[in-house]
C-alpha cells in the first residue's frame, strides 16, 4: 500500500535542489551534507499524498500506535509540525513544534519520516546525485540529507557503499569503520556472516555504540535486488542482531514488534 502511494505519486511542484557540482563539492570537502545549507522548503500540503497512506497503514498496528498517529496528524494539520522538523539530518536546527513533545514514539516517528518523504526526498536530490564522486566524502552519513545508512553493500569493486533509505543517496566508507561512531579497531567491529543458501548476506555491528547495519556482498549474490528490497527482505537479520543487544539507526518492521523470547 505505501508502494502504491509511491507510485502514483508525481514530484510534479515539489522542490528540486539545483546547485552546480562546484557547489556540492564545496560542501562535501568540507564534510557538510547538501541538507545543511540547502534545506527543502516542503509545502506541507503537497506532502500529503504520500503521508496519509503511511499513517493510515501504521495506525492499524496498534492502539496506541492509533493514538499517537492522530495526535500527529492533528499537530500536522494545525501547522505545528513541518515537514523539515522530520528530517534526521536537520530536525535539530528547525523551528517550530518538535516531534518529541508529541508522545510519539521514535521508532514510529522515524517510520512516518522514511516511508513517507522517500519520493520526495529522491526527487529534491535528483539534479544534484551526479555531481557526487565517492572520493570527496569520508563520513558515515548521508552526503545528501545527511541520515545514518540503513544498509551497506560490498560492491563488485571490492568497496563497501553505504545506502540512505531515507534519499536513495550511496557512498562509500572504509571496510573496517563504524559509520554511527567512527571506531576503526578491528578487535571492536563485529561481522556475522550468513551461511548455506544465505550466503553473501551480513551483518556488520560495532561493540563500542553497538549499532549494526546488514548488508549483502554483491561480489556472492550478484543478482541481490536494491538496498531497500533486500533490506526489507531480511527481518529475520535484524533480529539476530537485536537479541546480540545491537540497535539499528534507520526503522525496521521489526523495531515495532514486541522482542520475542
Ligand atoms: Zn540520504
Ligand atoms: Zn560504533
Amino acid at each position: 500500500m505505501v508502494l502504491d502511494a509511491w507510485s502514483r505519486w508525481s514530484p510534479a511542484g515539489l522542490p528540486t535542489l539545483r546547485w552546480d557540482p562546484e557547489a556540492c563539492q564545496e560542501r562535501w570537502s568540507r564534510g557538510t551534507s547538501l541538507i545543511l545549507e540547502g534545506p527543502p522548503r516542503f509545502d506541507p500540503e503537497s506532502l500529503e499524498p504520500l503521508l496519509l497512506p503511511v499513517l493510515d497503514e501504521l495506525s492499524t498496528i496498534g492502539e496506541g500506535e492509533a493514538e499517537a498517529i492522530s495526535r500527529f496528524a492533528e499537530a500536522w494539520d494545525a501547522g505545528r509540525l513541518t515537514p523539515v522538523a522530520l528530517l534526521p539530518g536537520l530536525g535539530s536546527r528547525s523551528e517550530g513544534s518538535r516531534p518529541d513533545t508529541l508522545e510519539i514514539s521514535g521508532d514510529l516517528l522515524s517510520f512516518v519520516t522514511y516511508l513517507g518523504l522517500r519520493p520526495a526526498l529522491e526527487a529534491y536530490f535528483a539534479d544534484v546525485k551526479g555531481h557526487f564522486s565517492p572520493d570527496i566524502w569520508d563520513a558515515g552519513s548521508c552526503p545528501f540529507c545527511g541520515a545514518p545508512p540503513s544498509f551497506g553493500d560490498l560492491g563488485e569493486d571490492g568497496k563497501r557503499w553505504l545506502c540512505c533509505a531515507l534519499c536513495g543517496g550511496r557512498w562509500t566508507i572504509g571496510r573496517l569503520r563504524c559509520p554511527f561512531c567512527d571506531n576503526r579497531d578491528a578487535k571492536t567491529l563485529t561481522r556475522l556472516a550468513a551461511e548455506g543458501p544465505e550466503e553473501g548476506y551480513l551483518v556488520e555491528a560495532c561493540d563500542v555504540c553497538r549499532g549494526y547495519l546488514k548488508g549483502v556482498d554483491r561480489r556472492v549474490r550478484w543478482n541481490a535486488g536494491s538496498a531497500l528490497i533486500e533490506d526489507w527482505g531480511t527481518p529475520h537479520l535484524d533480529l539476530i542482531a537485536r537479541r546480540k543487544g545491537y540497535w539499528r539507526a534507520t526503522p525496521s518492521l521489526i523495531q515495532l514488534a514486541p522482542l520475542e523470547s
